[in-house]
């Protein structure tokens, strides 16, 4: 199906001035990419000016929260170009999601429109210095207008981009959550929809009043294994091996998880995907056989952490950030930013769609 450009769109770019300050999505591209779909029949894409949108009072979405997201980058190569980071992989992750909450999925063909056609006309919007890239937003939302609690009829797919600087977290302060829960087994773990994100708001407005920076989750149904961060997910480098919590339903399946597994086992690392214990990782930590721990997603790639937090102690990583980390984080943008071969087949390019 061919992708409606509206005539607007032109002027948007032309007249859009890109600030001098971009930090982390906060910045928006004056486009975005709009399908609809209505009893199950998708409408052709189009790309529109950025606008708010117009949604009733009663629209499902707002009560119920069926609505689902992603979040993937754009990034300008070494070559002057612009590609995608595995964008194959956030369609069929949306597709999940939204299957999870009795939604249509997006088909894979409309999603790839709808990036690279943001991509393609906001190619002048992906800055270039190493670390910064063009975030792209894709998200799916029930629009019907009915209070009865059932699936939407209708619903709208979006993407809008921001371009954004490096994300740098520091290093972080993580406190071990043992009271509330992020995600159940059988949930909305697995699905990358906001009330997971919701759920941990709290959580992370109490441990900052004590001076951490996120909460390490714990599985809901033992409270006792590391599940994940609130939006990224856990590696602890322990006897110089690599360990990940291994996914169990109510871990998000991360697509940097993913890619640095297979690239630290290229890299001749171990890596295992198993239960962490939680009382059996500080005790790593304490004994020093656990130096390293990190958490990765798309945004920040890597962030190091070094303070583990439960109830009045503090487990100090020896290292952070740690050379694991340092040497992961640069191997996987060396292949992200074009520097070295893409030996994986990661790398989407993007056709550049000029104005004049
Ligand atoms: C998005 C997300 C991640 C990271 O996934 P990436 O594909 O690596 O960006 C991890 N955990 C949660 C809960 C998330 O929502």
């Amino acid at each position: 199906m061919s992708i409606y450009i509206d005539p607007a769109v032109a002027a948007s770019l032309r007249g859009y001035e890109m600030p001098e300050k971009l930090g982390f999505g906060t910045v928006m591209a004056p486009v975005m990419f709009r399908a609809v779909c209505q009893d199950g029949c998708w409408s052709r894409g189009e790309l529109i000016p950025y606008a708010p949108l117009s949604l009733d009072p009663a629209a499902k979405v707002l009560h119920y929260a069926q609505s689902c997201f992603e979040g993937m980058k754009a990034y300008r190569t070494r070559d002057g170009g612009i590609s995608l980071f595995r964008p194959e992989r956030n369609a069929a992750r949306m597709a999940h999601s939204a299957e999870r909450l009795c939604m249509p999925p997006v088909p894979e063909s409309l999603f790839m429109d709808g990036v690279r056609t943001v991509t393609a006309y906001c190619a002048n919007l992906v800055p270039a210095n190493s670390g910064e890239s063009l975030y792209l937003r894709p998200f799916l939302m029930g629009t019907q207008a009915d209070l009865a609690v059932s699936a939407s009829t209708s619903y709208e797919f979006y993407v809008i981009a921001s371009p954004s600087e490096a994300y740098h977290s520091g290093n972080m302060r993580l406190w071990v959550e043992r009271e509330d829960s992020r995600a159940a087994i059988g949930g909305t773990g697995d699905a990358k929809v906001g009330g997971n994100y919701a759920a941990s708001l709290l959580s992370i407005a109490r441990l900052k009043q004590r001076g951490y920076d996120q909460s390490l989750w714990l599985n809901a149904g033992n409270r006792q294994s590391v599940d994940e961060l609130s939006g990224m997910n856990f590696f602890a480098v322990i006897d110089a091996e690599l360990h990940t919590p291994a996914l169990n339903g109510s871990i998000l399946e991360g697509i940097t998880r993913e890619s640095l597994i297979e690239l630290a086992r290229d890299l001749g690392y171990q890596v295992r995907e198993c239960a962490i214990d939680i009382d059996e990782l500080l005790r790593r930590v304490a004994d020093g056989s656990c130096e390293e721990a990190f958490a990765c997603g798309t945004a920040a790639i890597i962030s190091p952490i070094s303070v583990l937090g439960d109830g009045g102690e503090n487990y100090q990583l020896a290292s952070a950030p740690g050379p694991v980390a340092e040497r992961l984080r640069q191997a996987l943008l060396d292949i992200q930013e074009g520097r070295t071969e893409d030996r994986f087949g990661w790398m989407q390019p993007v056709e550049v769609i000029s104005l004049d």
